[in-house]
């Protein structure tokens, strides 16, 4: 019942100010025929304040509609009056009192097929959940026309990703579960036709599973974590497995550094494949879509291209929420402008971004919409975990996880954080779990790592503890859990 989209090969040629018209005409469908008719949430939070769907008229006057923040999702899912507030669900009412007389129209004159067809549009089919590890995870429901979406934005991933090649083979090593990236992977692979075989991860079928998969099939991309590819890397290098297909990796779900791509090239070397680029991606349940990074060498980031008929990234002041200059850091706020089921209007992602969204052109790929282009930090206390108090100091645990993981003495490292002697009164312990590369001595690069971590957080390790790697795995539960356990905080709440 939309308009249809424009193809991303044109889009992402068009200059700025006609990106932002499809930007705009966009919001405005969106906002007046959808979100402010058929969520309660925001129809309530709009009446509220005042705001008149039609006021809204381009992405300059997001600045005057009301934010939304992770708290307001678990509020309305706990609550369960208000359990699908966030829902788009139109009723014959509704569409009455706020659709125009011609969308009416054809509606009614379209008849049972028309109905049928909204139905389906709007009946959501399929759910994934956020993966926050202490708040309740929260799900996010899809109908039909978003698995569509899904499968659109997959197509536009691998186009970034430069995988054009039909005979490409892609071994998809996110664990099987109702998450973004499992099936914004699965998805791409369905919408282009590309070969997308599904492992599980290493919980599904063990590391030893996955590489005899990829022995067989021969992939030229593998996706997956960064924590569990490296992982894999590091295995076939021991067996010696054949990887000489590959030309991409690609990561989800963290931020990337280039020591960590130095590590896996030289793992992906030691089997055959090389000159492999390692890409990252950027995506958010909240959002139910991905980003990706184009090729390019393993010391620059390209950044993550949107889609600016999509959705919009607000840059904020994380304090003041007032939207920052061009060029200036900020927190991302993130609207949708399509899209039914659970539908979120200005979210804020808690995702700090330093200097903002870059809208010159591509200079690797050329394309032309805009780019998250810096490392993202923790802005806020939106995910939770991530952001905590060691020795009363604020700490993105994010953070110290990529300082660690670029180095490349480093092969497996796990963050502790406890109190001493177990007892709550006293004063927390930061130990830094670590196993180094083989033939490396015990105590190698630590006051060098010590520091690091110290300029990027200002807390330092009470202690660094050395295991082999195989302890390692042990504590992080590579092959037993869905996500290895990289932070465990055994702190009394
Ligand atoms: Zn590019």
């Amino acid at each position: 019942m939309s308009r249809p989209l424009i193809p991303w090969s044109r889009l992402s040629q068009l200059d700025r100010r006609e990106q932002e018209a499809w930007s705009n005409q966009r919001l405005v469908e969106h906002v007046r025929q959808r979100l402010y008719p058929f969520s309660a949430h925001y129809r309530k939070l709009f009446d509220q304040a005042g705001i008149r769907p039609e006021k809204v008229r381009s992405i300059r006057d997001l600045a005057s509609l009301p934010l939304t923040t992770k708290k307001d999702l678990i509020d309305a899912q706990m609550d369960p009056e208000r359990k699908r507030d966030f829902v788009l669900i139109p009723t014959p009412e509704k569409i009455r009192a706020h659709w125009s007389l011609g969308r009416k129209l054809a509606l009614l004159l379209g008849g049972e097929t028309a109905r049928e067809a909204l139905r389906r549009e709007y009946t959501p089919n399929f759910l994934t959940f956020t993966t926050g590890r202490s708040a309740e995870p929260v799900g996010f429901a899809y109908t039909p026309h978003d698995l569509d979406l899904l499968g659109e934005v997959g197509g536009r991933m691998l186009d970034v990703h430069a995988i054009h090649d039909p005979q490409a083979r892609i071994l998809n090593c996110f664990p099987f579960a109702p998450h973004l990236a499992f099936w914004q992977t699965t998805f791409a692979g369905f919408e282009t036709g590309r070969m997308m075989l599904p492992t599980g991860g290493g919980k599904l079928m063990g590391t030893a599973g996955n590489l005899r998969l990829a022995e067989r099939m021969k992939p030229t991309v593998i996706i997956g974590t960064p924590g569990f590819l490296y992982h894999m890397l590091r295995e076939a290098e021991a067996k010696r497995s054949d990887l000489s297909a590959v030309k991409l990796v690609i990561l989800g779900a963290e931020k990337v550094t280039p020591g960590l791509k130095q590590k896996m090239s030289m793992a992906l070397e030691a089997c055959g494949a090389r000159e492999v680029t390692i890409s990252g991606t950027y995506g958010f349940t909240e959002a139910r879509m991905a980003f990706s990074e184009c090729p390019a060498p393993h010391d620059v980031s390209p950044g993550y291209h949107l889609y600016p008929d999509l959705g919009i990234f607000e840059v904020l002041d994380p304090q003041t929420l007032a939207p920052v200059g061009e060029g200036e850091s900020g927190e991302l706020v993130f609207t949708p402008l399509d899209g039914r089921g659970t539908m979120v209007c200005r979210y804020r992602t808690g995702d700090l971004v330093v200097n903002g969204i870059v809208h010159e052109p591509c200079p690797h790929c050329g394309r032309r919409v805009p780019r998250i282009t810096s490392e993202l930090r923790r802005a806020s206390d939106q995910k939770d975990m991530n952001l905590t108090k060691i020795k009363g100091t604020l700490v993105d645990l994010a953070h110290i996880g990529s300082v660690v993981s670029d180095m490349i003495e480093v092969e497996e490292w796990q963050v502790v954080l406890k109190k001493v002697n177990d007892d709550p009164h006293e004063l927390d312990e930061f130990i830094l779990r670590v196993s180094l590369r083989g033939g490396l001595e015990r105590g190698f690069g630590e006051k060098e790592l010590r520091q690091r971590i110290l300029d990027a957080t200002e807390v330092a390790p009470s202690r660094i503890e050395y295991h082999t790697t195989k302890e390692m795995l042990e504590f992080l539960g590579m092959e037993t859990e869905m996500k290895e356990k990289r932070f465990l905080d055994t702190r009394p709440k």
